[in-house]
This record gives C-alpha cells, sequence and structure tokens, in this order.
C-alpha cells in the first residue's frame, strides 16, 4: 500500500510540475493503472488514494513539489505503445487476422457490466487490425424482445463500436440442424426423451441414460419427428455426449436442442427447434473463425461444454479470454431484473436514470469515450473487480469538464434585493475557463425600482446571515441586510475578496427542470443563454454539476449528470 502511495505522489508530482502545480487525478489514476495492472481490479482503492494525493501536491508551491520529486525520484516517462493499455492478446501469433465478436442476447438493455465484452473485442480487433463481429444470441423465443435489436446497437454505436459483420441466429437454424443430424448420424449426440429428473440421477451417478445408447437411424428418426412436430415441448431434448465420468455433472451430456412452443418475436412459428446457448454459441464461433472468445468467467463451464463439442466436430477452441465479475453497488441489476422492474412500472423504461443502462448514462450525459477508457483501463483482469459511482464521475469529469459550457443555475431560487450598487448593466463572462474560443455570455441585471434583483438558490440562502458578507460570483461583493423574502442586502465592493461566491440569475432568468439520479424533479432558473441550448448539449451548472439537455420544448429539461 505504501508502494501505491509512494507511486501516486511520483505521478502526481510530476504532473503537477507539467502542469502549472496542479496535477490531474485522472492523469494520475491513468498513469498507475497502467502501471500497477494488479490495481485493476481495485481501482474504487486507488481512486481514493490518488484523489488523497493529488490534493495534497495540489496544495504545495512549485518549489516544494521540485524538491518533493527530487526525494522521491522522478519516474521514467514510458513509451506511447506501453504507457497504457490492454496487455496483449494471448496467441495473437498463432492467428493470420484477429477475428472477436460480442454476442448480445437481445433481451433487455445494455447496461456497464455488459459492455466490457463489447469494448475489450472491439479494442482487440482494431489493435490488430482484425475483425470484429456482432452476434445477436436469441435462440431462446421467451426471452427475446423485438426492441432491443435496435436499442443494443444505438447504443454500441454511441460507444464508438462499428462492426465489420452482423449476425443473428434466429436466421441460422438451418446451420445448427444441419450439424445437430452429423453429431447423431455420427454417434455423438442424442435424442433423450427421459423425464428431466430420471436423467439428472443417471447423469450425477455417471451412468447413460437409455436413449444415449440408440442406434443413429433410430437417434436421427427420432430427430425427424422432431422437427416434424411429433413431441410435445419438454418432451425431448437433443444431448451432446461428453465424459460420463467428467468431475462436474452439469457438463455431462448437456442439451443442445429442444422444443419451444412460444413463437419468436422475430421469426414467428417458422421454428419449434431452438438450440440451447452452448450449441449454437460454440457452433457460431467456429463458422465466423472467432480466435479469441472475450468473455466473464461466469462462463467457465460453458467454455468446457463448448469445448466437448469442438472435440467431437475435429475443432480447434479459440484462445479464451476471461475477465472477472465488475460488480456496480447499488445498480447491479441484471436485464431480467430491469425488465421485470419496467413492466410493474417501479422504472421508468431502459434510460431510467436510476439505472446504469448505457442508455441512462447516455441520458446523463456521461461522455462515451470516458465509459470507453475506464472499462479498458480495468481492461480483462481475471480478479473481480468493484465499480463505483464515484470513479465513474472521475473518469467523466475529464472529459465532461473540457467540453461542457458553463452556465448559471440556481436550484428551487428565491429572491434578493440589492440595493445601493454602482451602474452596472451586465456581467460578461466566459463559457468556458479555458476555452476561450467558446466566448462569452452576458447576464444582463433586473431592476425593481432602485434595487438590483437577483435570485440565489434556496440551498445557498440558507448559509447566509444577517451581516454576512458574500460575493455574487463574477460580479460583486453585497452585505445580507435582512434574511426575509426576498433577501435584502447592500452592495459591498467590487474586487474579489475571501467571501463565500455564490451563484445568481437576474435578468430574463429561463425556467429549467432537472431530473435527479433518484429520478425526482428540481426546478431552478438559469442564465439567459441557456435559451440556445439544443437537445444533448452537455454543460455544467456551476457549482450544481453537469448536466445533459433533454428537451428545450415547452420547458428546457435536463437531466442530472454528477458534480
Ligand atoms: N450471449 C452470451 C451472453 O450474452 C454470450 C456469452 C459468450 O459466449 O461470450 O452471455
Amino acid at each position: 500500500m505504501e508502494d501505491v502511495r509512494r507511486e501516486a505522489l511520483r505521478w502526481a508530482l510530476m504532473n503537477a510540475i507539467k502542469h502549472r502545480g496542479k496535477a490531474s487525478e485522472k492523469a494520475v489514476l491513468g498513469k498507475l493503472v497502467a502501471e500497477l495492472p494488479g490495481w485493476r481490479s481495485k481501482i474504487d482503492e486507488l481512486l481514493g488514494i490518488v484523489e488523497q494525493v493529488v490534493s495534497e501536491v495540489n496544495t504545495l508551491p512549485h518549489e516544494e513539489q521540485l524538491f518533493q520529486l527530487r526525494k522521491v525520484g522522478p519516474v521514467e516517462q514510458p513509451k506511447p505503445e506501453e504507457r497504457r493499455g490492454l496487455p496483449d492478446l494471448p496467441g495473437a501469433e498463432k492467428y493470420p487476422t484477429i477475428i472477436t465478436r460480442f454476442a448480445p442476447n437481445p433481451n433487455g438493455p445494455l447496461h456497464i457490466g455488459h459492455i466490457r465484452a463489447a469494448l475489450l473485442s472491439h479494442e482487440y480487433a482494431r489493435r490488430y487490425k482484425g475483425k470484429f463481429i456482432l452476434r445477436f444470441e436469441d435462440t431462446n423465443p421467451e426471452n427475446v424482445l423485438l426492441e432491443m435489436y435496435e436499442l443494443i446497437k444505438r447504443d454500441l454505436r454511441w460507444l464508438g463500436l462499428s462492426w465489420d459483420e452482423e449476425y443473428i441466429q434466429s436466421d441460422r437454424l438451418e446451420i445448427y440442424y444441419g450439424y445437430a443430424e452429423q453429431l447423431l448420424r455420427e454417434g455423438k449426440a442424442y435424442v433423450c426423451t427421459c423425464k428431466v429428473e430420471k436423467f439428472r440421477e443417471l447423469r450425477d451417478s455417471g451412468e447413460p441414460c437409455p436413449c444415449r445408447e440408440l442406434p443413429a437411424e433410430e437417434q436421427l428418426g427420432r430427430w425427424g419427428r422432431m422437427l416434424a412436430g411429433g413431441f410435445e415441448a419438454g418432451a425431448v431434448v437433443v444431448r451432446i455426449k461428453t465424459d460420463l465420468g467428467h468431475p462436474n455433472p452439469a457438463v455431462r451430456d448437456w442439451p443442445a436442442l429442444r422444443i419451444v412452443t412460444k413463437l419468436h418475436p422475430r421469426v414467428g412459428e417458422r421454428y419449434w427447434v431452438w438450440p440451447l446457448y452452448n450449441f449454437s454459441v460454440a457452433i457460431d464461433d467456429h463458422e465466423m473463425g472467432i480466435t479469441h472468445i472475450i468473455r466473464g468467467k461466469e462462463h467457465e463451464v460453458n467454455e468446457q461444454r463448448q469445448r466437448a463439442l469442438y472435440d467431437h466436430l475435429g475443432w480447434e477452441y479459440p484462445t479464451a479470454v476471461q475477465y472477472g465479475r465488475l460488480a456496480m453497488p447499488s445498480v447491479a441489476l441484471s436485464k431480467t431484473q430491469t425488465m421485470r422492474a419496467i413492466r410493474r412500472g417501479e422504472l421508468a423504461g431502459y434510460d431510467d436514470v436510476r439505472l446504469a443502462t448505457i442508455a441512462a448514462l447516455h441520458r446523463r450525459g456521461f461522455v462515451p469515450e470516458a465509459i470507453k477508457q475506464l472499462i479498458l483501463d480495468i481492461g480483462p483482469t481475471p480478479v473481480d473487480a468493484s465499480l463505483s459511482w464515484e470513479t465513474l464521475y472521475a473518469y467523466n469529469r475529464k472529459f465532461a469538464d473540457e467540453l461542457a459550457n458553463r452556465y448559471f443555475f440556481v436550484a428551487n431560487p428565491v429572491k434578493l434585493l440589492v440595493r445601493k450598487a454602482p451602474e452596472l448593466g451586465e456581467a460578461r463572462i466566459r463559457l468556458h475557463p479555458s476555452r476561450k474560443e467558446a466566448g462569452e455570455r452576458i447576464l444582463q441585471l433586473a431592476k425593481e425600482g432602485d434595487a438590483l434583483v437577483f435570485y440565489l438558490s434556496r440551498e445557498d440562502a440558507a448559509t447566509l446571515d444577517e451581516g454576512d458578507i458574500f460575493r455574487l460570483k463574477d460580479l460583486m461583493n453585497v452585505e445580507l441586510i435582512s434574511k426575509g423574502e426576498p433577501l435584502e442586502a447592500e452592495f459591498h465592493s467590487l474586487e474579489v475578496a475571501n467571501v463565500p461566491k455564490i451563484h445568481w440569475v437576474s435578468a430574463s432568468a429561463v425556467e429549467v427542470e432537472v431530473i435527479k439520479p433518484d429520478n425526482t424533479k428540481e426546478q431552478g432558473l438559469a442564465e439567459p443563454a441557456v435559451a440556445g441550448l439544443r437537445v444533448g448539449d452537455i454543460v455544467q451548472f456551476e457549482r450544481y454539476g453537469f448536466v445533459r439537455i433533454e428537451a428545450v420544448k415547452p420547458k428546457l429539461v435536463s437531466v442530472y449528470g454528477h458534480r
């Protein structure tokens, strides 16, 4: 731990010296993650250390930073290609072209956990100038939602992913049937009509069920009957023969195809014999020439099942990269749980702001590059990791900070009258503190008789006491005279002083609704320049947070991201 702190200190000092005394948490975190891959699974903890170290370093004067750096010793600047990034793909040299795939089930919206497979697979394919395939795995008619095919593609595009080929498994049943028949003919699979309990009993004791031993003609006859609709759903499954002594009974003679009578939302009543996941995935990975399967380690047992099929067919199994779980506190809803909550009306939809779906993060104004960077920094580590909202916010802040223009906004406004002010017509403030080219906004001041009229947020107003001097940000200092409604104050001075700075709006303020992360709504007033914003703009309401504009008519509605 001390070593990590020391490394963090080194990077923070280096970064601060390079950037006028101010180190960036994001930059330091990025360096550390690259340098200490073992910490990828503890990124929250790492962020905590970085935050602390950076805030300490940033308070030091320049000379002290230089002195400290001499003490801890500067770090070598790694070469650009080593600086950050994913470990090499194992076995990449074995294949002329790297081919990866993302294979979502179109049964619910993608969330931050799902896209790890997508981002890693895509990134590796691009890095090795290979091919990235998108494949919808929709062979369970009971668990397919028609709108998900498009929604998933929209989310992937938004994340900046492009795919070279796209497949839908429900278009490929004839291929799976062909292999099923071959396997039955070759005695590598059988059509099992045993009751499930009976089969399990035998399987668990390593015994073959009576169907297993039937000759190939009998198997093919049963298969024909299955395809012709001669069996009830649940009465029959095709099983792949495996070693009956396999240590894990769940791998023994696993089911490959079954009958489902529910109509498939996409292909309707055309088929009733449907492959199960392990069968269709294994065949497709081979058929599509996948060289690397990048997926969560929860698929470990599935992989063992799939390997048995590869052995039967004389195929070489792709190189598997298994990453650990990525837990997201408070939003760990599975697709099925999410869909259930939506159906019950507990959530408003796939993009309900309480979710960590990609659609919800999009709505909240997250920058896709930030999400991508975070997931790639965690990489394919096999260690289980957990991710907090704070880490997501920290990554996003770096990107959003740079692109978001600033505006004044006051939530739950209260009125303030300021008397005895000199003749001030307006305030001109930069739209972005460092991007000068973004231009300026103008805040005109409203008058009521001899007083200037302002609105402050109720929360800010509550912190003030009569007699307090505070600064109306970028304008002037005033002294609070009365804490009634409206608040009353008198002009104090112009120059920046060491007093609380409070955001305000005045003339032509625009009503804005903000949808907060708990899906409650907050009303407020923003400065007039927000009237020019468009849907999709990401801006910062100063000291309040980043928001994304969701609607401009009939009222300006924004969705809150984070501070
Ligand atoms: N459709 C599977 C899933 O979404 C793919 C898993 C895999 O084989 O990578 O879990």
